[in-house]
């Protein structure tokens, strides 16, 4: 029997979003998630996934997981630092350093895994951390963790960023300060301005910070934001997901030889949880293997999003100001944003709504996710949906 307190508390708060229009359904894919997917026995065109490149179903991944887990085994069997560490995570952390142009990577079970280990790993309660508004939910998670003082700044806004730098900086009261920021923003498609941040970073001493699992595989030729601006050796934690451009699942820390050994000394969720499992791990090598090969599916990636946005934005639809792939759609009202996402979904088109709180009140808006595996048929389609859609709901 489950405590009363429990019942009501679960109960008010599970009704509390269904009222508000926040209850989330799952729908489970009967398949891989590709270019489309098929949900409760329909295909549909899909523009949900971070899918970025089609790693994720490729054949070349999936043959090294085969042949990963016929040699290594299903699981890792321990942590990494008893004996979970095999030859193949040391593969994939060298070939991610080389890629990332940097001296060292550490790589985790996550992307969120990783911004709770990494930043709590070097700042404590005597620190102070300033961190963009629109940050990730693990990196504002990270942050509690670590007990450092967190300073909010205005999204991308530099000059409010260089005054709560100064004021920090000029207080006193902080051991160690950082500025960490998303290098894309996944909302918006909109790139950190890492060259001002850099500046402002050396003028005050800040650690430098950036999250890239929405940059790493798609700007710089693959090595991500900080390659692309030219900041590799400026730049103090890049932050990588495996999950998302690279197809398969994980993340990573890609630094200098010494902030990587701490890490694999004092992180917690390398020293307490069990290591990545050879098959995910050998998809990965397979994945970083054709991204350094080879630049054709980040250039098919941008062509289909550009082709997206010019559409959509002929249509009259506005796509905001996204400098990436990401193709936002914004429709404002929450309402209104549910039933344009419902209606694409019964024509055929899987594009997700996203609403306040995870983005301001209205602001709601369709996130689409075009990837390279998409062809120019498909987003033909997509375009000519939307266009039937809008009309209908005289969004155009
Ligand atoms: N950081 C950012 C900026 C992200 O967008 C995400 C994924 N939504 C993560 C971290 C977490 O990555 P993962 O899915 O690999 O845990």
């Amino acid at each position: 029997m489950s405590s009363k307190g429990l019942n009501q508390f679960l109960s008010t708060n599970i009704e509390d979003l269904k009222n508000k229009g926040l209850y989330n359904v799952i729908n489970p894919l009967q398949g891989p998630n590709g270019a489309t997917i098929q949900i409760a026995g329909r295909s549909l065109l899909n523009l949900s996934s971070n899918n970025y490149l089609g790693l994720a179903t490729d054949s070349r991944l999936i043959e090294a997981s085969v042949k990963a887990v016929q040699t290594f085994g299903a699981g890792a069997g321990a942590v990494r630092t008893i004996n979970g560490t095999m030859e193949l995570h040391i593969e994939l952390e060298e070939k991610l350093a080389a890629f990332k142009h940097t001296e060292a990577v550490i790589v985790y079970q996550s992307g969120f895994n990783c911004n709770m280990a990494a930043i709590s790993a070097v700042m404590d309660k005597k620190d102070a951390i300033l961190s963009d508004e629109l940050n990730h939910a693990s990196i504002i998670d990270g942050c509690r963790l670590s007990g450092a003082k967190t300073i909010r700044f205005n999204h991308s806004d530099m000059d409010d960023l260089r005054e709560k730098a100064k004021a920090a900086k000029e207080s006193g009261l902080y051991n160690k300060i950082m500025v960490i920021t998303d290098g894309v923003f996944s909302m918006d498609g909109d790139i950190a301005k890492l060259p001002e941040i850099v500046e402002i970073a050396e003028e005050y001493d800040l650690i430098t910070y950036v999250d890239d699992a929405h940059g790493s595989g798609v700007l710089g030729k693959g090595a991500g934001t900080v390659k692309h601006f030219g900041l590799s050796d400026r730049i103090d934690f890049q932050i990588g997901t495996l999950s998302k451009a690279i197809g398969v699942v994980g993340g990573y820390v890609a630094g200098s030889n010494q902030l990587i050994e701490w890490l694999k000394l004092r992180s917690r969720p390398f020293l307490f949880s069990t290591a990545l499992p050879p098959a995910s791990i050998a998809a990965c090598i397979a994945s970083v293997d054709i991204l350094m090969k080879d630049e054709e599916l980040i250039q098919q990636l941008w062509a289909n999003g550009d082709f997206l946005k010019s559409e959509l934005s002929r249509l009259g639809f506005n796509v905001g100001h996204s400098e990436t792939p990401i193709t936002p759609c914004i429709i404002g009202d929450e309402v209104t944003t549910q039933q344009f996402s419902q209606r694409l979904y019964e024509e055929g088109v899987y594009a997700k709504a996203i609403v306040f709180p995870t983005v301001p009140k209205g602001t709601g808006r369709i996130r689409n996710m075009p990837t390279a595996a998409h062809t120019r048929e498909m987003l033909e389609q997509v375009v000519s949906i939307y266009e039937k859609v809008g009309k209908e709901m005289s969004l155009i």
